[in-house]
């Protein structure tokens, strides 16, 4: 658990130091904006579909760290990924933060398992799934996602994309 700890400082560290992806993607496709009012995060992110295919994607807005790292390794995670490969992962990622994914079963979060230890700290669940929830925003056409939207709102149309 200690090497986990620091590996999750070392990859939050580094992806602030040095976010992937960040800045205004030009003629985005795809767009939406987000915010956790709790912790006072509001990030936007757009995306280019070339057909099925996330051909291009970037973030930019005023987070805490764990917030941006985690948009940060999203935007890396999905890239090059079909739409529908990268909802099944929204949907695993949410699982993952909120203490629902069984990490020994098959999936595909790989190093997003970094962000396993925040379903223990609930006011950071937030701050990491923000970027999620408006990723899923965006492939819908939703102009916006909160973190304070209600719970069926979030979750309901995610299981059926
Ligand atoms: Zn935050």
């Amino acid at each position: 658990m200690a090497n986990y700890k620091a590996l999750y400082q070392e990859v939050i560290l580094d992806h602030n130091r040095k976010p992937r992806n960040y800045g205004k993607l030009e003629h985005a496709s795809h767009h939406a904006n987000g915010q956790n009012p709790l912790c006072g995060d509001h990030i936007s992110v757009g995306l280019n579909l070339k057909g099925e295919c996330v051909d291009g994607i970037a973030f930019q807005g005023e987070s805490c760290a764990i917030c941006k790292a985690s948009a940060s390794m999203m935007t890396s995670a999905v890239k090059g990924k079909s739409r529908a490969d990268a909802e099944i992962l929204i949907q695993e990622f949410l699982a993952m933060a909120t203490g629902k994914l069984d990490l020994d079963s098959p999936n595909h979060i790989g190093r997003l398992a970094v962000f396993a230890g925040v379903r223990d700290l609930p006011t950071r669940v937030k701050c990491a799934i923000l970027p999620w929830h408006t990723l899923h925003a965006a492939f819908n056409s939703v102009a916006s996602a909160s973190t304070e939207a209600g719970e069926d709102a979030m979750h309901a149309p995610i299981g059926n994309a």
